[in-house]
């Protein structure tokens, strides 16, 4: 039995979310004690309960008797990926996305096709949004030769939740290495801002104030207005190169200006912008774990992440393959390389 700490490194939902992933991926039951041991409200939130039945719908395995809300400590045993149509409710704004990408890689690995509904938060703070992972996180699986694809169906933005997310997910054959040392020529800038019941004018000043920032010409500029069950307003930037597509994130909150939101997400675009990294701090420790499936592989990025050393912790508990960092001389660069442990 894997022993995992939940409260080691960065002490959040990503080592239970991890866990589970390659619990099932490889057959190993694990047990966690202290579950997110590093935030204010320690234990199973709804995202991370959600992402515990998730994981035992699809693999077909269980957990210790009685783990509900607010359980700092779990017991989880795989059984075998079997392909299906899955559906999953956070049930509030926790993120879809997260229970999404815990399931992916294991249903990758089935015999059929598999279908995903997922309800949720699909644009929340602290989680990939939606576009993050349709746009940056998943052509890059693809890339490595997964079949997947998924649509929004609704937005869910916190505190209202309601969003809905469908993927379809085809078997794969086993992940193959990637690449990213270059990010390549830079083939597009663009931002967007979405609303949800609240102003169109805050919108227009997030576009205004990100479009000077980062010198987009108006055809770069988008403002949507999107439907869903509360409030809510996201800018977001997308920044597409040959090799990689990133996507940086600010939500509107209150007592928070449209200016300060947006300077916010073109601040984000603009250091990735100026860097030499392939991969922005986000989508370095979510390519971990694809990576490490695939054994080998690697990306620049900047400074790794407490996220990012938590994640190669947890694969290091289940997989031979080990993420190792390479220091580039000045500049902050990191090279994050896959490879097997040297007997
Ligand atoms: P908690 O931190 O409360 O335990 P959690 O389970 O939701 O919450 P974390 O363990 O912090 O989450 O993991 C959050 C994940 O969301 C990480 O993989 C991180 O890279 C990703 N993430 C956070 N913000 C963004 C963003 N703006 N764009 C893309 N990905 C993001």
């Amino acid at each position: 039995m894997i022993l995992i700490d939940g409260s080691a490194g960065e002490g959040g939902g990503q080592i239970l979310r991890s866990s589970l992933a390659l619990s099932a991926l490889t057959g190993q039951p694990f047990r966690i004690e202290k579950i997110r041991a590093g935030r204010s409200r320690p234990g199973l939130l709804r995202q991370h309960l959600t992402a515990l039945q998730a994981a035992a719908a699809v693999c077909g395995g269980k957990y210790s008797d009685g783990t509900g809300l607010g359980v700092q400590e779990l017991e989880f045993y795989p059984g075998k990926v079997r392909a299906g149509t899955f559906e999953f409710a956070v049930g509030t704004a926790g993120s879809a996305m997260l229970v999404f990408q815990t399931v992916l890689l294991p249903l990758l690995g089935a015999d059929e096709p598999s279908r995903l509904i997922i309800t949720g938060g699909t644009h929340n703070p602290l989680s990939p949004p939606f576009e993050f992972v349709a746009s940056a996180y998943l052509p890059l699986l693809r890339r490595m030769g997964a079949d997947v694809d998924v649509k929004l169906i609704r937005y869910g933005f916190a505190p209202a939740g309601g969003g809905r997310i469908v993927a379809e997910i085809k078997p794969s054959r086993k992940l193959m290495p990637i690449d990213l040392s270059e990010r390549g020529e830079q083939q597009e800038v663009f931002a967007e801002a979405f609303f949800s019941n609240i102003p169109f004018g805050v919108a227009e000043r997030e576009l205004a104030e990100v479009g000077t920032h980062l010198r987009l010409s108006p055809a770069d500029r988008r403002v949507r207005e999107v439907k869903s069950d509360g409030p809510g307003n996201v800018v977001m930037v997308t920044v597409a190169s040959e090799q990689v597509t990133e996507v940086f994130t600010a939500f509107g909150r209150r007592s928070v200006s449209a200016e300060d939101v947006a300077r916010e997400a073109a601040n984000k675009a603009a250091r990735y912008i100026a860097s030499n990294a392939a991969v922005g701090p986000y989508l370095a420790d979510q390519l971990l774990l694809p990576l490490s499936l695939a054994g080998a592989g690697c990306f620049t990025t900047g400074a790794p992440t407490p996220h990012t050393l938590t994640n190669a912790e947890t694969i290091k508990k289940f997989l031979t393959v080990r993420p190792v960092f390479e220091q580039h001389d000045g500049a902050g660069l990191v090279t994050v390389r896959l490879g097997m442990r040297s007997a």
